[in-house]
């Protein structure tokens, strides 16, 4: 199962308390597929959010029905309130599709309630691991101001986006995220999370280390071969004894120890030498050659 399946079922196996109920079941039905006085219901691949709204539905309005599935490659659970008088049960206590009744989110765990149930009707996110990110998709505009002040209410700041004509609220801060999903109450997928966080930095650091190593090798390889090429050019052009004797010495040294570092080299000497000092020697060596002509290669 996705990571998104996971914390979808999840969250329906919360045990909601009773005064959370008809807030979750409503943020299910106003964020489903319809809600009106012609249908109420939703559409959901996910069989555990079919079932959960069927028991909130039972259980908040005493509305009976069951998930018409179909399972195809992408399964699709329906739930539809088929009875015209559910529907208008449904309506009279929780008024209309575009103005957000509120009555029933005074409560701080009611409002977090509501929030998980928009999630599971209209929410998606991403693997963690790549790059987190929650999109709620919201075909209703009208009713975007009142997630956005419900999120901003719990601390949450989310963007908004417009994608194929629908409106997406999305979360894409790994930090956000998972103060989102310990809102809607799944703790333990939140710790799932900060686990692959920590597991996903470590990875990073790694890279980076191997990347710089990698790239200070390849700068060392790469000195070498222009002084052991400016000192050929030297010797080519006989020019080679007119260095002084310090620099003759470091010459030979770097030509008979072609990949040996800067420090290497130094241990390597049977005179006393610095890093900085060889350092030195060695540009003055290729200053010597390039006066001579020498353009970083063997010609
Ligand atoms: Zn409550």
């Amino acid at each position: 199962m996705s990571f998104c399946g996971k914390l979808k079922t999840e969250l329906c196996n919360l045990k909601t308390p009773e005064c959370c109920r008809i807030a979750e079941c409503y943020g299910i039905m106003l964020f489903g597929r319809f809600f009106s006085s012609d249908k109420i219901g939703i559409q959901t691949e996910n069989e555990a959010v079919a079932q959960n709204f069927c028991y909130l539905l039972r259980k908040c309005f005493g509305i009976y029905e069951t998930p018409v599935s179909s399972n195809g490659k992408r399964p699709v659970h329906k739930v539809y309130v088929n009875n015209s008088d559910d529907r208008k049960k449904i309506l009279e206590n929780l008024g209309n599709e575009d103005i957000l009744y509120t009555d029933i989110l005074s409560k701080e765990c009611c409002r977090a309630s509501f929030i998980r149930g928009v999630f599971l009707s209209c929410g998606q996110c991403n693997e963690p691991e790549k790059n987190p990110r929650i999109d709620l998709i919201i075909k209703n505009e009208a009713l975007v101001p009142t997630v956005i002040g419900l999120l901003n209410d719990a601390e949450i700041e989310p963007n908004m986006t417009v994608r194929s004509g629908k409106n997406v609220i999305y979360l894409k801060k790994s930090e956000t995220v998972e103060d989102f999903i310990t809102i809607m109450g799944a703790g333990n997928i939140t710790l799932e999370l900060m686990d692959l966080k920590i597991i996903k930095e470590v990875r990073n650091n790694i890279n980076r280390r191997n990347n710089a190593e990698e790239a200070n090798t390849a700068k060392m390889i790469e000195a070498s071969i222009k002084q052991r090429n400016a000192i050929s050019y030297l010797i080519k052009k006989e020019k080679f004894d007119i260095l002084p004797e310090e620099l003759q010495e470091v010459a030979l040294l770097r030509m008979a120890n072609k990949e040996a570092t800067l420090s290497e080299l130094c241990k390597l000497s049977s005179f006393p030498l610095t890093r900085s000092g060889l350092n030195h020697r060695l540009k003055r060596i290729l200053e010597v050659a390039e006066k001579y002509g020498f353009k970083g290669e063997i010609k």
